[in-house]
């Protein structure tokens, strides 16, 4: 019976880090695979907004995604005064083309399973 219930939950550990393992955009499953945010700003009125998204990709898509959060950025970012500008400068011209890598990168693969809201608000409070 203890056997059985290990050897279950060793299977879904397995799948579950298979699924992490591969590029969530392109379906490739190589070395560069790696877990990051792309954090982007969006300003309303006064008000602005710093968020961002994440997920396990290849390095290739890594620079799609932070592409598109710059554009997202550029756009909309601008409008709130100060922080908009603020972070709206820092996401273009001081994050990596690669979006956001946290080291150690392994236990966000785990708490991934949390929105994308939690654990960037996590990560900032930890920066
Ligand atoms: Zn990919």
């Amino acid at each position: 019976m203890g056997q059985k219930m290990k050897e279950e939950k060793f299977y879904e550990y397995e799948e579950l880090s298979e699924a992490y393992y591969k590029c969530k955009r392109c379906g490739k499953s190589d070395s560069s695979i790696k877990f990051a945010f792309f954090p982007y700003v969006v300003s309303i009125l006064v008000l602005s907004f710093r968020r961002a998204w994440s997920g396990v990709f290849c390095e290739e898509c890594r620079k799609k995604e932070m592409l598109k959060a710059k554009l997202i950025s550029l756009l909309l970012g601008w409008w709130g005064i100060p922080w908009g500008v603020i972070w709206t400068i820092k996401v273009l011209f001081f994050e990596s083309n690669e979006g956001i890598i946290p080291e150690p990168n392994f236990p966000y693969l785990i708490l991934s399973q949390i929105s994308d809201k939690q654990i960037y608000e996590e990560y900032l409070k930890n920066k």
